[in-house]
């Protein structure tokens, strides 16, 4: 895929960095205002890898940074997340089609929710991810879920794990209940929730960076919510970054 020699990744935590990390080639670290930028050769491309550390200011600054400081021909958030559509389990994968901040509440002033200032009043404000990143996204994800070809099982997946596109909600909140797992899923109709990828593609689209997200569950923002993520932190992070790896191969 052609105009994207240099790609920035940011994920939230060191699970969801250390092993992008490690397998940059000819790596060299930058340190900016705290935050450490690693840059080198991943499968021909020129990547930098930053953990952001959680939440959307975190994800917005630093997002910021990356795209002053190195000109990104575009951003990847890759992590892990809460699921809240109801079909989907713990190791499935999630490839955002839009981000939605379900915290972002400006119904006093007859917005609905999620929808923000200098937007539509009456629908949450969606910022859409990059059609081709998120094709590569969820390309990569069959393949490293080790099906190959896609049209023999549209779900994608062949090792039970289920692959979906769909809509990501973010906020400043660790969902761990079920009314508010369940809010999300009816307002937004959003797969899952998690806490930077939002912020990320809204400073992305105010910076016309083209941007993708994906997730793989760690837990379905239910009441076992922290036991799950710190039962399956490590498998949905390291499954991301697999499937990161792969996508940045077919760019
Ligand atoms: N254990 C960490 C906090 C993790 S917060 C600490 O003690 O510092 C959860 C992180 O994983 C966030 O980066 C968020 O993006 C993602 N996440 C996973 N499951 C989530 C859920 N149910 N709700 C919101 N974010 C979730």
């Amino acid at each position: 895929m052609s105009g994207f020699g240099k790609i920035g990744v940011i994920g939230a935590m060191d699970s969801e960095t250390a092993q992008l990390i490690s397998l940059l080639d000819g790596r060299k670290k930058e340190t900016l205002s705290g935050l450490d930028l690693y840059t080198g050769t991943m499968r021909g491309k020129t990547v930098t890898v930053v953990k952001c550390g959680i939440g959307k200011v975190n994800a917005a600054r630093t997002a910021q940074l990356l795209i002053d400081r190195f000109s990104p021909d575009a951003i990847i958030n890759t992590g892990i997340a809460g699921g809240t559509d109801p079909e989907l389990s713990v190791g499935d994968t999630v490839v955002a089609t839009g981000l939605v901040q379900h915290d972002f509440d400006l119904t006093g002033f007859g917005y609905t929710k999620g929808a923000m200032s200098g937007f539509e009043k009456d629908r949450p404000t969606v910022f859409s991810c990059d059609e081709r990143l998120t094709e590569a996204l969820f390309t990569a994800a069959v393949r490293v879920s080790g099906e190959t070809d896609e049209s023999a099982d549209p779900s994608g997946a062949s090792d039970d794990s289920t692959i979906a596109k769909g809509l990501v909600a973010t906020g400043d909140v660790f969902v761990y209940d079920t009314e508010i797992r369940r809010f999300i899923r009816d307002t937004f109709g959003a797969a899952c929730t998690e806490m930077e990828g939002g912020a990320i593609a809204q400073v992305c689209a105010l910076s016309g960076v083209p941007f993708a997200v994906l997730r793989v569950l760690s837990d379905t923002a239910g009441g076992e919510a922290a036991e799950s993520f710190d039962a399956f932190e490590k498998m949905a992070a390291d499954r991301s970054a697999a499937i990161c790896e792969t996508f940045i191969s077919l760019l």
